[in-house]
C-alpha cells in the first residue's frame, strides 16, 4: 500500500511538474529587501479554490506596488504571488456557476494579498470571487480598467446617486493622473448630462494637463491651488472623487457646495484625515466611503456596466495604458508609488 501511495504521489508530482506554469513570487531577503522569482510553479503551490483560471492579463495597482516593494499593510505573509486583479479563461471548474471556456474577471477579495494572485499564467480562485467578463471587453481591456478603473466607476456611481440629476458646479478629481483618477475623469465626462459643470482634474503634474483635458477634464488645477487648511472655503465643487486622502480630502470637503458629496477611496497622500465637522453640519456635505475589495456583486456589476458602456474606445488602447510583461512588472512598482506613472499599467502573464 505504501508503495502504491508513493508511486501515486510521484506520478501526481510528475504531472504537476509537467503541467507547470510561470508565476512571479515575491519574497523578503534576510535584510528585508524584495526578492523576485519568476519560476515554473505547480498548481498545488497556489491558494485553493473551486475554479482554475488560465490568466491572460493582470495589472499594476497601488496595492500591487506596495506588495512588490514589501511595504506593510498589503501582504501579511511572503512568499506571495501578487496581482490583485486578473482576467482570463476558466480552465476547469468544480462550481456550477462556471465551466471550462468561460471568460472571467476577478478584482479584490484579498487576491494578491492573502491568496495567490494574478501575476501568474494560472490561478485557483473561489467561484464567488469571479464575474463573467463584461460583453464587449477583452481580457486586456478589463485589466486596463482593473481595480483602479472599477473603483473609479464605483465612486462615479455613488456620486451619481447622491447628487441631483443635473449639477452646475464642476466635480473635482484628485490624483487625476493615476489609475483611479484618470478613469474617474473619463467616466464623469461621459456623464456630462448630470455633471454639467464639467470635471476639474487636480494634479501635482502640470505636464499632464493636455492629456487630462483629452480624457475629458474641463479644467486642470494644481494640488497647491486646492490644498487649504481652512475648515470651510468658497463653494467650488458639487462634489469630488478623492484618491489621495490627507490634506487633499480635507480641502475637497471644505470646497464642496451645500448638499454635495465626496467619494473617498484612496490614500496616495496620507491615510489621515484632519478636518472639522463644519462641511457636514453647516453644508450638509456627505462623505461616501468606497471599497472595491469586498464590494457586493451588484455594485461590481453596476460598475462594470458603466465602464463597458461609457468609456471612449481610445481610453483602453491609447497612451493612458502601458503594457509590461510579467518579468518587468517589479521595475514599475517604485515609480508608481512615487506618483511618476501615468494612467494604468497592464501586465501580460503569458
Ligand atoms: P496611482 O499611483 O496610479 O495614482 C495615485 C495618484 O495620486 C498619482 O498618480 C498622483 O496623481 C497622486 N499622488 C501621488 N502621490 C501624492 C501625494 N503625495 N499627494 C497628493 N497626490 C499624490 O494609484 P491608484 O490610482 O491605483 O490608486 C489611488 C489610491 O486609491 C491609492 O491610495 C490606492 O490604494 C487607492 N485605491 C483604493 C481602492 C479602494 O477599494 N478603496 C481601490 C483602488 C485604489 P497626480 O500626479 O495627478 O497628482
Amino acid at each position: 500500500v505504501a508503495g502504491a501511495a508513493l508511486s501515486r504521489r510521484l506520478l501526481s508530482s510528475a504531472a504537476a511538474a509537467g503541467d507547470s506554469f510561470a508565476a512571479l513570487w515575491v519574497d523578503s531577503s534576510e535584510d528585508n529587501k524584495p526578492v523576485y522569482n519568476l519560476r515554473p510553479t505547480a498548481i498545488d503551490e497556489l491558494g485553493e479554490g473551486d475554479v482554475t483560471v488560465d490568466i491572460e492579463y493582470s495589472s499594476l495597482n497601488y496595492k500591487d506596488a506596495m506588495a512588490l516593494t514589501l511595504r506593510p499593510g498589503v501582504v501579511r505573509k511572503y512568499p506571495m504571488v501578487p496581482g490583485i486583479d486578473l482576467a482570463g479563461t476558466v480552465r476547469s471548474s468544480d462550481s456550477d456557476a462556471f465551466q471550462a471556456g468561460d471568460r472571467v474577471v476577478l478584482t479584490g477579495w484579498g487576491v494578491g494579498e492573502q491568496h495567490t494572485g494574478g501575476y501568474a499564467a494560472r490561478g485557483r480562485f473561489r467561484s464567488e470571487w469571479l464575474l463573467p467578463l463584461p460583453e464587449g471587453l477583452s481580457a486586456r481591456d478589463a485589466m486596463a480598467i482593473g481595480t483602479g478603473g472599477l473603483t473609479a466607476a464605483m465612486c462615479v456611481n455613488a456620486l451619481s446617486k447622491a447628487l441631483p440629476d443635473k449639477v452646475e458646479r464642476p466635480v473635482a478629481v484628485s490624483g487625476a493622473s493615476g489609475g483611479v483618477g484618470s478613469f474617474a475623469v473619463a467616466l464623469l465626462h461621459a456623464k456630462a448630462a448630470q455633471f454639467a459643470g464639467g470635471v476639474a482634474a487636480v494634479t501635482g503634474r502640470a505636464s499632464n494637463a493636455d492629456w487630462l483635458r483629452s480624457l475629458g477634464a474641463t479644467e486642470v488645477l494644481s494640488r497647491e491651488d486646492v490644498h487649504t487648511t481652512a475648515p470651510l472655503q468658497k463653494e467650488q465643487f458639487c462634489g469630488a472623487v478623492d484618491a489621495v486622502g490627507g490634506g487633499m480630502l480635507a480641502s475637497l470637503l471644505a470646497r464642496t457646495q451645500y448638499g454635495g458629496s465626496v467619494a473617498a477611496c484612496g490614500l496616495a497622500e496620507s491615510p489621515s484625515l484632519a478636518t472639522s465637522v463644519f462641511p457636514f453640519i453647516l453644508r450638509g456635505v456627505s462623505l461616501l466611503g468606497i471599497d472595491s475589495v469586498r464590494a457586493s456583486r451588484q455594485q461590481r456589476l453596476d460598475a462594470w456596466s458603466l465602464l463597458a458602456t461609457s468609456l471612449p474606445a481610445d481610453m483602453l488602447a491609447g497612451p493612458s495604458i502601458t503594457e509590461v510583461p510579467l518579468r518587468d512588472v517589479s521595475g514599475h512598482a517604485e515609480p508608481l508609488i512615487e506618483g511618476r506613472v501615468r494612467g494604468r499599467v497592464v501586465v501580460a502573464t503569458g
